[in-house]
């Protein structure tokens, strides 16, 4: 067990890493995924490592599109389930939504993994394990979904998802809520609500918005998904990068003329 400093100034990037470590010696992470939490990082990094006005604004819109659905269901692969799961099963149980594990590089003994760890952070039943239905217009491994699961859902929500599936389900016609730290990824930009900010920091964020919102009629919920505009996120999230930086480059500049 690794200590980290809570008065390091990367503290909550070491502590995701160090999870995503242990992920994978527990065989819940794939190989993989290290190089996805590579790349989430480096996003983080450009985006000031918080949760921006914006993205906050759709974790509240995912929030109510959670609690509108008829049938919700959150998908879990290697890397959700090593750094949030006792954080989805909380808010699974506040949106009444299902879990379904989904994973990339599927294989039986990684999906009996993460349904168990799933457990052990107090979910009580856990799709995916069936893989009795398939995504149209995808190759046979990474069609699989349960049919009582992912593929009879209105409305998924799909952390870190490859941008083929995220594409293909988006095509079947459900509201896909993604969350990824690339604003340029295919993934956020197939979604209906993209959310560009660590999947630690998104998924209390949504359920304290679902908390919130939860005894609001559904017209109030309603106006709230409609008045959302997806394509103005991803702007605000990429003018957030280049701004970051430019404002980083002018310190610098500050610095050495001083
Ligand atoms: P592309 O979409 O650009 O074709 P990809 O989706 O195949 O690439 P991956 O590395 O498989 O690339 O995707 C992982 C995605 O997950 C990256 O976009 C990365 O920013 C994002 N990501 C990784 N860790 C996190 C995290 N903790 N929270 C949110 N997003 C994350
Ligand atoms: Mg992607």
């Amino acid at each position: 067990e690794v200590e980290i400093p809570e008065d390091h100034p990367r503290y909550q990037s070491l502590l995701t890493r160090h999870r995503i470590e242990e992920g994978v010696e527990k065989g819940i992470t794939s190989k993989q995924g290290l190089i996805a939490e590579g790349r989430g990082e480096a996003f983080d990094y450009l985006l000031g490592e918080e949760t921006t006005p914006s993205a906050d604004e759709a974790e509240r819109v995912a929030a109510a599109h959670l609690l509108l659905a008829d049938h919700p269901v959150l998908s879990v692969n290697g890397n959700v389930a090593a750094l949030v799961p006792g954080e989805l099963v909380e808010l699974a149980e506040v949106v009444d939504a299902d879990l379904e594990v989904n994973l990339f590089n599927r294989t039986e003994e990684r999906l009996q993994k993460i349904a168990e760890h799933l457990r052990e952070h107090g979910a009580e039943d856990v799709k995916g394990l069936k893989a009795d239905a398939r995504i149209p217009g995808l190759s046979h491994e990474r069609a699989k979904v349960d049919a009582d699961g992912i593929y009879d859902a209105d409305v998924v929500l799909v952390p870190l998802e490859d941008g083929d599936r995220a594409e293909a389900l988006a095509e079947m016609g459900k509201t896909e809520i993604v969350i990824d730290l690339n604003p340029l990824s295919r993934s956020p930009q197939t979604a209906a609500v993209p959310i560009i900010d660590n999947i630690i920091r998104a998924i209390p964020n949504i359920t304290e918005h679902a908390r919130d919102l939860q005894d609001e009629p559904r017209a109030e919920l309603e106006r709230i998904v409609a008045e959302f505009d997806a394509e103005e996120t991803l702007e605000a999230a990429e003018r957030q990068i280049r701004e970051g930086v430019a404002e980083r480059e002018r310190e610098q500049e500050r610095k050495r003329e001083s």
